[in-house]
């Protein structure tokens, strides 16, 4: 594997960065990686496949928690580890769907918990994203404190008690760290 072009660092001021270590020439690829976690929002759920997003006409649903959608049965195929447990989740849940941010934070912690990191993890990791809970106001916090209660809900089939969640995690922070306030 080629050295990295890039390190992290911190400002005081500015919070985390990436800098090069290396010449660069113009257009050159510095980085490149898969996200940790991601969701299909409310707006396109049933619309587009839930793991390579293509808009289709025609899904095929998830037989279990007949929420999750696939363009084909090798997107499926490829998605259940990944789905696997938020399946269980859904199902549980239903007839309600979680809020987008509930549903994300779930799939965060799914993959904060496996035992080998996923890549986008090497270089920034979710714990290197800023909180910025003191910048928060009351109304946003409280907002946060219900996400909290909600996730709580939504997880309980799959995390019944927070020592079965990852390491210094925390459900509030992590929140926050998504950077959705409704
Ligand atoms: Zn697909
Ligand atoms: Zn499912």
């Amino acid at each position: 594997m080629e050295p990295p072009k890039v390190e992290k660092f911190s400002s005081a001021a500015r919070g985390n960065g990436l800098r090069a270590v290396a010449p660069l020439r113009p257009g050159e690829l510095l980085l490149r990686s898969d996200p940790l976690a991601y969701t299909v929002s409310k707006r396109s759920r049933g619309a587009v496949c839930d793991r390579c997003l293509l808009g289709k006409e025609k899904l095929m649903r998830c037989s279990q928690c007949r929420v999750a959608k696939y363009c084909g049965a090798k997107c499926q195929k490829k998605a259940w580890p990944d789905h696997k447990r938020e399946c269980k989740c859904l199902k549980s849940c239903k007839p309600r769907y979680p809020p987008d941010s509930v549903r994300l934070l779930g799939r965060v912690v799914v993959k904060l918990m496996e035992e080998t990191p996923s890549e986008s993890e090497k270089l920034y990791s979710f714990y290197d994203l800023e909180s910025n809970i003191n910048k928060l106001t009351e109304d946003k916090k409280e907002g946060l404190r219900q996400l909290a209660v909600t996730f709580q809900l939504y997880i309980r089939e799959e995390i019944q008690d927070p020592s079965q969640l990852p390491p210094s995690f925390d459900i509030f922070e992590g929140f926050a760290k998504n950077g959705i306030l409704h």
